[in-house]
């Protein structure tokens, strides 16, 4: 087995504390990473607190890694000892079924997400708040050396989860985006939506945001809570990206719609939407949602954002000093990605 040292939750309302434990051997396709930086999801925080459904105890949490491979198991050819590599939310699925055929192993039956999951061998995984992992290669990205691994880290979960709804939608020239909520998810939404070339609004309950949105290349900035401003863009866009964390109203944001339009469902509050038919059936509109992404287009969207200079903002931190971070992630407080520095938990 391989020692491994990380933090965990050992309980759903314990805090995040070092701990020691084992990974499993390399089997033959499996790759030893090293981990340099793993960025902190709003889905870290809702999975220690078993926000969505009972957790599985001790949970090491992080699915955004970014690392170098420091051991490779005997069939391994696609990477070698020294590679930057990175790794999302699964880490093995059956790469058989129908989901995995099309790419989209993320909805795998059988497939494991990369913590608070069991692997193909029944014992627990953990997750990236650790200084190392062990991930079969298939599972395992490629990382450019061009860009900063702190400020790539977070495209592994926050960066595909807003790449592949705008790339499945083909949202693009000529639309009229609007980005709910800018936090880890939303920030990249508005990059890779200026990207695309599309006209992108950040929609934020946080007037102090209205100036990062501008920086960010946002073109226009609308505060949620003001009747007024949200009176002038009502019926306007083609797209809405929803990445909220918590409880909202979503009839609000369907009258921002244009006919036609579609509202895509990201962010995931542990409260049901209530929706009135009537805020669809009037402009014939859409509620779509859209889970992280598969495989082929993670590395799709890792190369696009080397070649277009694309990465996260991001606050780089000591990881004892998570608990802060997931303070000021529960007040909207994060710009625009926490990223522990794993180099800190020798410390
Ligand atoms: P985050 O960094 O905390 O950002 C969430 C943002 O939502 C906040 O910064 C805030 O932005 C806004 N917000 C918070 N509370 C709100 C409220 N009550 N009403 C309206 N807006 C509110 O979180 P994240 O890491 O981007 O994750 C966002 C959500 O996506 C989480 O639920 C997470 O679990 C989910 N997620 C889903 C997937 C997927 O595959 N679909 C993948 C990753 C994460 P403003 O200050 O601008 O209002
Ligand atoms: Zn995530």
């Amino acid at each position: 087995m391989i020692q491994s040292y990380g933090y965990a939750a050992q309980s759903p309302t314990s805090n995040l504390a070092p701990w020691a434990f084992k990974r499993r051997d390399l089997a033959d396709n499996d790759i030893l990473i090293d981990i340099l930086y793993c960025g902190v999801c709003h889905s870290d925080l809702h999975s220690i607190r078993d926000d969505w459904f009972p957790g599985m105890f001790p949970m090491v949490p992080g699915h955004e890694i970014v690392g170098r491979v420091a051991k490779i198991g005997n069939s391994v050819a696609k990477f070698a000892i020294g590679d930057l590599v990175g790794v999302g939310v699964m880490v093995d699925s059956c790469l058989e079924c129908e989901n995995c055929k099309n790419y989209q192993e993320q909805f795998c039956a059988t497939g494991v997400q990369t913590y608070n999951a069991k692997g193909h061998d029944g014992q627990p995984v953990y997750g990236g708040y650790a200084d190392n992992i062990v991930v079969r290669e298939e599972f395992v990205l490629s990382v450019s050396e061009k860009l900063a691994p702190e400020a790539v880290a977070p495209l592994l979960c926050a960066g595909i989860t807003t790449y592949s709804p705008l790339k499945n939608w083909k949202v693009g020239k000529g639309h009229k985006l609007a980005v709910v909520g800018l936090g880890g998810l939303g920030h990249m939404a508005v990059k890779f939506g200026i990207a695309f070339g599309a006209e992108v609004t950040v929609l934020s309950t946080s007037e102090s945001k209205r100036e990062d949105a501008k920086l960010l290349g946002a073109h226009h900035f609308v505060v949620t809570k003001d009747e007024e401003q949200i009176e002038k863009v009502k019926s306007s866009f083609d797209f809405i990206l929803d990445t909220v964390s918590a409880k909202h109203d979503i009839n609000q944001y369907l009258s921002l719609l244009n006919t036609n339009g579609v509202h895509i469902c990201v962010g995931i509050p542990l409260e049901s939407f209530e929706v009135s038919p009537f805020s669809l059936v009037a402009g014939n509109k859409a509620l779509a949602g859209s889970g992280a992404g598969g495989l082929a287009q993670t590395q799709e969207m890792l190369d696009y954002c080397a070649e277009h200079n694309i990465v996260s903002d991001v606050e780089v931190i000591d990881i004892k000093d998570i608990h802060h971070a997931f303070e000021r992630m529960e007040k909207g407080d994060v710009r625009y990605r926490f990223v522990i520095d794993m180099a800190t938990i020798k410390n």
